[in-house]
């Protein structure tokens, strides 16, 4: 077939250090979506395979635009400590990348102001940087060193139709796939493993079913989210107390929420967004009116000097959903799910991408046993299965916990939800002055450590002891 190939440069192939056990010499990965899951999870293959091939079905140009198949690139894209570390460990020099390309580094709690649960984080340091930037030139910076490793193929404005089986349909052995340029015809690809990586939309349970495997069960926590993102001018010497701004509601009343983040090109990304059904307006004034109902004017203020330089974009995002492939009674062999299509979460928490980039450090450690234990890739694929859904479980838990907090979600609520909301309630009160209490939590948050350790005497003792009366604003 007549794969274009977008943006792909080769260089040495001396990345490939070790060899799954398959029965080719030249063993090939299909990863179906080229966006962050697909390209960090096609970093990772690379090392593996002969060959990786990405289907993605957009036309992807070589600048940071936003495009159809990621519709949510519009929209404020925060990365965790965790995901951003991770995706340095996978292309070493990224972060200076990103800095150069125009990302902003921000402070994690000096340079927030973060307004949480009717007060003001403290402003002290805790040593964790991340880079502000906006989702489609974070992608495009990982696409571009995706497309220098020399045994990845990304195969843009191709769309995936379905899966291809063996005559028994026990083990997916490729794709179907038609480019969508005029003309062309649906053609079959052999892969030795598919990845899919193809979003929230993954038609893999109606593959399945086709197949005969019936559909996963599947976790919704419906939270009726809506966004509205604008951008705006930053100039360069502009005098802020801050360099990035959350004012965050106080559950179960408020349900407005508000961000500004500093982004490339001398951006400021505006962000308001509301839980169940409180939608912001995609009009001027009406988008003014919900920031003048943030529980903090900060973000109000901003937006009647700032000078906007976007129409307003608008999003919404319906429910948090966990698809359970684990649970499955029977599951093909040759396939492996990861990133939006196994589990998409409320993007109000911003775990998106470093869950993907976990899914993509589970799918390293999966293949990494598998060559030392000289085992088969239907046994690899069989224990990520098992491995992926407890590392999802953490965050799961904190997101469909939080939403957990306003009373219009419907859903099953994580195992000891009213507990975990109790507790974390007084830490973000605690978070207002104690910096300890601050700097552990915002390391939980940031994935950085295991949310046990919210846990840690440090913390649990001024939570059980202290007060929580609210602090006065800075
Ligand atoms: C409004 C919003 C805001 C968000 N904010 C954040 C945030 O602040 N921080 C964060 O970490 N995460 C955030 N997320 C989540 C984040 O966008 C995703 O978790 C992240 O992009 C990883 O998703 P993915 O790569 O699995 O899927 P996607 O990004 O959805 O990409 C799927 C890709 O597959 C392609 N595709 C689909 N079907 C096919 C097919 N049949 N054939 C070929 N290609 C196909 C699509 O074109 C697309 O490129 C947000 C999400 C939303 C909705």
């Amino acid at each position: 077939m007549n794969h274009h190939i977008a943006l792909r440069r080769r260089v040495d192939r001396s990345s490939r250090s070790r060899r799954v056990n398959v029965p080719r010499r030249d063993a090939h990965a299909v990863v179906i979506g080229g966006s962050i899951a697909g390209l960090l999870a096609s970093r990772v293959l690379a090392d593996y395979f002969d060959t990786v091939t990405i289907f993605e079905k957009d036309h992807l140009v070589d600048s940071a635009e936003p495009r159809m198949g990621v519709p949510q690139g519009r929209h404020v894209h925060s990365i965790w400590k965790r995901g951003l570390s991770l995706m340095e460990e996978s292309f070493p020099g990224l972060t200076s990348e990103l800095i150069e390309g125009g990302s902003a580094e921000v402070e994690m709690t000096s340079d927030f102001a973060w307004y949480h649960r009717g007060v003001w984080k403290l402003r002290v340091p805790s040593g964790i940087f991340i880079t502000c930037q906006t989702r489609p030139f974070l992608e495009w910076q990982i696409r571009r060193r995706v497309c220098q490793i020399s045994n990845i193929d990304l195969v843009d404005h191709c769309h995936v139709k379905r899966f291809v089986t063996d005559a028994t349909a026990q083990r997916i052995t490729g794709v179907a796939v038609q480019s969508r340029r005029a003309g062309a015809t649906e053609e079959t690809v052999s892969a030795d493993l598919v990845v899919d990586a193809s979003g929230r939309g993954s038609r893999t349970p109606r593959w399945l079913e086709e197949l005969g495997y019936g559909r996963p069960d599947m976790s919704v926590i419906d939270v009726d989210v809506g966004y509205a993102t604008r951008f705006y001018a930053r100039p360069p010497h502009e005098d802020c107390p801050w360099k990035a701004l959350i004012v965050a509601p106080t559950p179960p009343d408020g349900t407005r929420l508000g961000v500004i983040f500093p982004v490339e090109g001398q951006r400021w990304i505006v962000m308001l967004g509301g839980w169940n059904g409180d939608h912001p307006p995609r009009d001027e004034d009406g988008l003014l009116e919900f920031a003048r109902n943030l529980e903090a004017p900060d973000i109000y203020t901003f937006m009647r000097e700032a000078e906007p330089l976007t129409p307003i974009a608008g999003y919404k995002f319906r429910a948090n959903v966990r698809r359970h492939y684990e649970r499955m009674r029977r599951f093909p062999g040759g396939l492996i799910v990861l990133g939006d299509s196994l589990c998409s979460f409320n993007p109000i928490y911003g775990q998106g991408m470093t869950t993907s980039a976990l899914d993509a450090m589970t799918l390293r450690e999966c293949l990494d046993r598998a060559v030392h234990r000289g085992e088969s890739l239907d046994a690899m694929a069989h224990h990520f299965l098992k491995r992926v859904p407890r590392r999802l479980d953490a965050p799961w838990r904190l997101a469909a916990g939080e939403d957990m907090n306003w009373p219009g979600t419907q859903g099953d609520a994580p195992f000891g939800t009213p507990f975990m909301n109790w507790y974390f309630g007084r830490v973000h009160a605690l978070a207002a002055r104690d910096p300890q209490v601050l700097v552990r939590f915002v390391r939980v948050a940031n994935m950085i450590d295991s949310p046990v350790r919210i846990f840690h005497p440090r913390v649990l003792a001024p939570v059980l002891t202290r007060s929580t009366r609210v602090a006065p604003s800075p």
